[in-house]
């Protein structure tokens, strides 16, 4: 399976161990299948039952198609969701629970860090440093982060050799569990730095930085990059098979959605077979993707800070992928309209031939969820069933809860509840047990941080003195 960027209109192709290391393409675009593989029922039948880790390597071997040994992939998917790391996943790993008639929860959050995004970083960070040693290559990382991302992408590549990784995080606006949790991984390989200034100054130092021939050729982890897509796309197999009554009966999925990785993944599991009937976008009051779904129209607003606020995004840097499916893979037309958008921040699909139905043709519906449904969500999940959903699933559920027909609906629970205890406080009137693991994190852990303004100079200085 070779990939294609969104914008290059050569169609150059690439291997996906080719692109592994490499973020965006060259020209700016995102990489994507330039044809998707087929998993038969055949296939899926054979997995049914089967540990996550063998589902994921099923899955995982046709989008990697050869370009890392199969034996070495195994290896990588067993250590990746051994369960020291997933705790109390078991052999599911992400197990699901009915709590309601036809609706259900898949847990992807019981990875180190406690958010969906261990479930790619873990097996992403593997495969990196497979491939390094493959090239006999090191690589440093930067990377900006708010909240989640960080502390998943930390935790993957913790005491690997051949990663180096700077995070810039805001100073002002992690809560204390996220800041806790970042300084707990600061370490041998891991650099916390935290910008004196807010969320965009430190994407904006990270662009700054990378456009330094100096430093160009530093590595990124972000939501674009292809393996951490390809690496989500199992669970929507694993949760599946431990829902669907025969192979071959239609679910729905609903994703709490932001930068539409997660849910580009299950669009990727539908187009290689898997019987997804619906996906379900739920967004929280940024909600710049439902009203995409809606209209037809792809406008950016300045985002606002939410209780679900790892969803808090003004633009869905993933949609750019669904643009050029949409579009018939026409990368001179997803070129033109990206470029329209980054001009006035408002784009509409028809001026490029395009309707919104294409979107509902492929799958996908949507719903917007705001702080009252929230709380109203995570009431409602923990009286009827005594499981207590965390505010981004709880975004999920809500939306779920009102496009819910017919099929069973499988809710993505992205976050544990643990991470949020101010929003369970207020929903509950009490806050959630904590795993074991985070009992004292705040107490335990203080500092792990470098301080710098938000100046490119103290940055450099700062990266010099660290790179390989
Ligand atoms: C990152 C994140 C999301 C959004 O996922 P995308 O792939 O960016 O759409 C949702 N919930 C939680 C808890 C997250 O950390």
């Amino acid at each position: 399976m070779k990939l294609i960027s969104t914008r290059d209109t050569a169609r150059a192709s690439s291997s996906y161990a080719d692109v592994l290391l490499a973020g965006l393409a060259p020209d700016g675009g995102l990489y994507i299948p330039q044809e998707f593989p087929v998993f038969s029922r055949d296939e899926l039948q054979a997995l049914a039952g089967a540990p996550y880790a063998n589902i994921a390597f099923g899955v995982k071997r046709k989008l990697v198609d050869g370009a890392i040994p199969d034996d070495v992939l195994k290896k990588l998917i067993n250590a990746a969701y051994a369960p020291e790391i997933f705790e109390g996943g078991g052999s599911t790993v992400t197990p699901v629970t009915e709590i309601a008639r036809d609706l259900y929860l898949q847990n992807l959050s019981l990875g180190p860090t406690a958010s969906f995004k261990d479930m790619a970083m873990q097996l992403l960070s593997r495969e990196m440093e497979y491939q390094l040693g493959a090239e006999d290559q090191r690589l440093f990382i930067l990377g900006a982060t708010s909240g989640d991302t960080g502390s998943a992408a930390e935790a993957g590549v913790t005491g690997m050799n051949r990663i180096r990784l700077c995070m810039l995080s805001p100073e002002e606006g992690m809560s204390a569990f996220q800041k806790a949790q970042m300084g707990a991984l600061s370490g041998d390989n891991i650099f916390n730095v935290s910008i004196r200034g807010r969320f965009d100054d430190c994407q904006d130092l990270v662009k700054a930085v990378k456009q330094d021939s100096e430093f160009a050729t530093l590595g990124a982890v972000n939501s674009i990059n292809w393996g951490r897509i390809a690496a989500q796309t199992a669970y929507y197999f694993a949760g599946y098979l431990s829902v669907a009554k025969k192979i071959g009966d239609p679910v729905d999925f609903a994703v709490p959605s932001g930068n539409f990785g997660n849910a580009f993944s299950g669009y990727v599991a539908k187009k290689i077979g898997l019987p997804i009937r619906r996906i379900i976008i739920a967004t929280n009051e940024n909600n710049i993707l439902d009203r995409l779904f809606k209209t037809g129209v792809y406008e950016a607003k300045q985002a606002s800070v939410t209780s679900s606020p790892s969803m808090d995004i003004s633009k869905a840097s993933n949609y750019e992928r669904l643009f050029f499916e949409v579009s018939g893979q026409d990368a001179e037309k997803t070129q033109e309209y990206i470029n329209a958008f980054a001009k006035i921040g408002r784009v509409d699909m028809r001026d490029f031939g395009l309707e919104p139905k294409a979107f509902a043709d492929r799958g996908f519906v949507s719903g917007t969820s705001t702080h009252a449904d929230r709380i109203l969500a995570i009431q409602t999940v923990y009286k009827e069933s005594k499981i207590i959903i965390d505010p981004h699933t709880a975004d999920g559920v809500h939306v779920a809860r009102e496009l819910q027909s017919e099929v069973p609906m499988i809710c993505m629970a992205t976050a544990l509840p643990v991470k949020f205890e101010d929003t369970i406080r207020e929903a509950l009137g009490f806050v959630p047990d904590r795993p074991t693991r985070f009992k004292t994190l705040e107490q335990e852990v203080s500092g792990g941080f470098t301080v710098l303004d938000a100046d490119i100079e103290q940055l450099k200085k700062f990266l010099r003195e660290r790179l390989f």
